[in-house]
């Protein structure tokens, strides 16, 4: 089964949007579109909006409720329709491995999205996009991200980490729970998880330890859940200089003075930001080929997602 990600119609190219254009994301449709299948919708055509169509946006009414209402004419709410629709088509996204939303749209935006008062008056960029907050409400422990966000190198990266490691939990999982199946998967993604948050591994750890204190629906989705957020802080070169240096721990009475003097010299030169994270992990792979591990050969840190993506050059 196919990596499944939802997107937003319009970061796909499709003509979908208010003014008859597209959000087209060049990482969606050519270096990420290989590998995936994607669920494109367009939450407001879907509700018969049409294309093209009057500008809508949120708008807080007295009673603290958010509405989605044509900008131009306020009394022309949609958010009954929206939150039908959005209802809807929720139970079809449990497969989903990762949502990718476009920004600042009234439906699909997932922050800072702008607010108004009933009066006209802009309140700030502050809310989450109508489908997409009942999508986050949903499914917490999918990976969702916006179009513009994805080109920064180390959000794409986090997120696309993120989607092969939850796509992973899901069909490690998907003839059934077991705790066996958990502590074996918990053990390949060790080390992935401590360059994201040596905090996180420690209480993933824990929470693995005491399975047993669960039923295996709950486990199940805490450990999902965890992960997911675990991961979603940002794999700093401060921490993945220490995990390279866990690893390298692993081959020190097997190489010889000059080859550990040279990894290590190559792991700082990686955490001073001269050479990319692809040098040392290539190293460490060619001595786990000359001195194999089979711990460390199950390793995801070393493969997180597919290799022709790039992120790691
Ligand atoms: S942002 Fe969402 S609702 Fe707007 S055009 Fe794109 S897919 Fe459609």
């Amino acid at each position: 089964m196919a990596v499944k990600i939802g997107i937003s119609a319009c970061v796909l190219g499709e003509n979908v949007r208010f003014d008859g254009g597209h959000k087209a994301s060049t990482f969606c449709t050519q270096q990420l579109k290989p590998l995936v299948q994607y669920v494109a919708v367009c939450p407001e055509q879907a509700i018969g909006m049409g294309t093209p169509r009057p500008a809508i946006r949120l708008q807080r009414t007295a009673d603290q409720q958010i509405r989605l209402v044509q900008t131009r004419d306020n009394s022309l709410d949609y958010t009954s329709q929206m939150l039908e629709f959005t209802h809807g088509i929720m139970p079809r996204f449990a497969e989903l491995s990762g949502y990718i939303v476009c920004a600042k749209s009234p439906t699909c935006g997932m922050e800072r999205v702008k607010l108004y008062a009933e009066d006209g008056t802009a309140l700030g960029k502050m809310a989450i996009g109508m489908y997409t907050r009942e999508l986050m409400q949903s499914y917490p422990w999918l990976p969702i991200e916006e179009d513009g966000r994805l080109l920064d190198p180390a959000l794409k990266e986090n997120f696309v980490s993120r989607v092969f490691a939850c796509y992973d939990y899901q069909q490690t999982m998907r003839d059934g729970f077991t705790i066996g199946k958990l502590v074996a998967f918990h053990s390949r993604y060790k080390f992935l998880v401590l360059a994201h948050s040596p905090v996180a591994y420690r209480q993933l750890g824990k929470l693995v330890a005491e399975a047993k204190l669960f039923t295996p629906a709950e486990l199940q989705l805490r450990y999902l859940t965890e992960l997911m957020q675990a991961m979603r802080q940002i794999a700093t070169r401060k921490q993945h200089a220490n995990v390279l240096q866990h690893l390298q721990g692993f081959f020190k009475k097997l190489m010889d003075n000059a080859a550990r003097q040279e990894l290590t010299a190559l792991i700082e030169r990686y955490r001073l930001g001269r050479v990319p994270l692809l040098a040392p992990v290539t190293l460490l792979q060619h001595y786990l080929r000359l001195f194999p591990n089979q711990y460390l050969q199950q390793q995801v840190y070393f493969n997180p997602y597919p290799e022709q993506l790039g992120l790691r050059a």
